[in-house]
C-alpha cells in the first residue's frame, strides 16, 4: 500500500515517510487508534516505504520486488502477528495466513476484530495471540533478511497477547535486533504491560477526514455523491461504521421505493381506502423515517418531471427508480409539478414542527391522488 492510497490522514504520513527519510526509525511502534480509522493500512504503507527498494517522490515505487511481494502480503521479511482462534488445533498465525491475506486485499485492510472472526468462521469468539507465536515470530527473525536490510513484524491488536505471549515479545522489545522493527496496531494501549508501553514509541492515528471517507465511499464502494456524503457525516470518522451506514441507507432507500411506488399506483386508480391505509404503515415510522421518505419523494418527484420534459440526460436515475419514473412521468408535468412539491414540502414542515403524523399523511395521500388523477380524467 502506497501512503496515497491510505484513506485520509495526510499529516501523519508526511511526518512518517519524514521519520524514514532521515533514519529515525524507531525499533518499535505503537500506532493506536480504533480499527476502522485505518490504523492497518498507516502500518501497511509504511512498511513498504521502509521496504522498498527505489522509493520515488515520497511513496514506494511499487514495482521492485519489496513492493510487489508486500502488496502481496508475501514478502520474506515482513511477519504478520494476529489474533487467532483454536489453537490447540492450530498454534500458529501461519495456519491462517491465506484468510488473513484474502481479508485485508477484500477490505482495503480496514476490518474489525469482530470481522475478521468472522471471516474465519468463529463468528462470537474471542481470539488470542498464543505463545506458539511469538516462539515462531523468534525463530523467523533470527534468519539472516531474505531481501534487504530490514525485517518487520505487524502485530495487529497486541492486546489479544496473553501474559506468555506477551512476556516472551517483550524480551525481543528489551533486546532489540537490529534493523528489526515492530509495528504494534493497537485498539485498546490501557490493556498492554505497561513494560511493553515504555518500550514502544507511540504514534496516534485519529478519525479520518468526512471528506476523505466521502472520496473512498464514491470511488470504492459505489456509493452516490449524495448518499456517500451524508454517510461520512455521520461514519465518526471510521470506514467499518461508513460501510454499514451505507448498507443501512441502501435498504431504507428500497423501502422508500416501495412506498412512493405504492402511493402512485393508489393515487392514479383513486384508491381512497388504501391510501388510508398507506398513510396509516407512514405514520408507524417515526418522524426521521418520514422526513426522509419524503425528501426521497421529492427527489423522485423531480426526477419525474425532468423526464418528461425530455431531460433524460441530466436525471440521475438508473436500475428500478429509472424505469418507474419513465412509465410514470406523464403523470407528473407543468399542470401538477409544483403543487405536488408544495404538498411534499408543507408535509415535511408539519412533520419538523411535530404536526399530528395520522393528520399530515391522510391529507398528503389524498391530495396527492388527487393531483396525480387528474391527467387522467
Ligand atoms: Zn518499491
Amino acid at each position: 500500500m502506497k501512503f496515497n492510497e491510505v484513506i485520509g490522514h495526510s499529516q501523519l504520513l508526511e511526518q512518517l515517510r519524514n521519520n524514514i527519510d532521515t533514519g529515525r526509525v524507531s525499533h518499535a511502534q505503537l500506532i493506536v487508534g480504533e480499527c476502522g480509522w485505518g490504523t492497518l493500512q498507516v502500518a501497511l504503507a509504511y512498511v513498504q516505504y521502509l521496504h522498498c527498494a527505489h522509493r520515488e517522490g515520497g511513496e514506494p515505487c511499487g514495482k521492485c520486488p519489496s513492493c510487489v511481494q508486500i502488496a502481496a502480503l508475501a514478502h520474506p521479511d515482513v511477519h504478520f502477528v494476529f489474533p487467532i482462534v483454536n489453537p490447540t488445533k492450530n498454534p500458529t498465525c501461519d495456519y491462517f495466513i491465506g484468510e488473513w491475506r484474502e481479508m485485508v486485499t477484500a477490505s482495503d485492510a480496514i476490518f474489525d476484530e469482530h470481522e475478521w472472526y468472522d471471516n474465519i468462521d468463529a463468528a462470537n469468539s474471542q481470539g488470542i495471540i498464543p505463545v506458539k507465536e511469538a516462539e515462531n515470530i523468534i525463530r523467523k527473525l533470527s534468519f539472516k533478511a531474505f531481501e534487504g536490510e530490514y525485517k518487520s513484524v505487524i502485530v495487529w491488536l497486541p492486546e489479544r497477547m496473553n501474559t506468555q505471549t506477551a512476556n516472551a515479545l517483550l524480551k525481543i522489545l528489551e533486546e532489540p535486533w537490529e534493523k528489526t522493527l515492530f509495528l504494534l496496531v493497537c485498539e485498546h494501549p490501557e490493556s498492554l504491560l505497561t513494560t511493553i508501553l515504555s518500550r514502544t514509541q507511540q504514534i496516534n492515528v485519529g478519525r479520518i477526514e468526512p471528506e476523505a471517507l466521502a472520496d473512498y465511499a464514491t470511488s470504492r464502494l459505489g456509493a452516490t455523491p449524495s448518499a456517500a456524503a451524508s454517510a461520512a457525516r455521520i461514519a465518526g470518522g471510521s470506514v467499518t461504521t461508513l460501510r454499514r451506514v451505507l448498507t443501512e441507507q441502501e435498504g431504507s432507500a428500497s423501502d422508500n421505493f416501495e412506498l412512493f411506488t405504492r402511493l402512485m399506483r393508489l393515487s392514479y386508480s383513486n384508491r381512497h381506502l388504501e391510501l388510508f391505509e398507506w398513510a396509516e404503515q407512514v405514520c408507524a415510522m417515526g418522524r426521521e423515517g418520514q422526513k426522509n421518505f419524503l425528501e426521497y419523494a421529492l427527489g423522485l418527484i423531480r426526477e419525474s418531471y425532468m423526464l418528461t420534459a425530455g431531460m433524460e440526460s441530466v436525471s440521475n436515475l438508473w436500475g428500478a427508480e429509472r424505469e418507474f419514473c419513465l412509465k410514470f412521468a406523464p403523470f407528473v408535468a407543468n399542470h401538477n409539478v409544483e403543487a405536488l412539491v408544495a404538498e411534499i414540502e408543507r408535509a415535511l414542515r408539519d412533520i419538523g414542527q411535530n404536526g399530528n403524523p395520522r393528520m399530515v399523511f391522510t391529507h398528503f395521500a389524498l391530495a396527492t391522488s388527487k393531483l396525480i388523477a387528474q391527467r387522467v380524467q
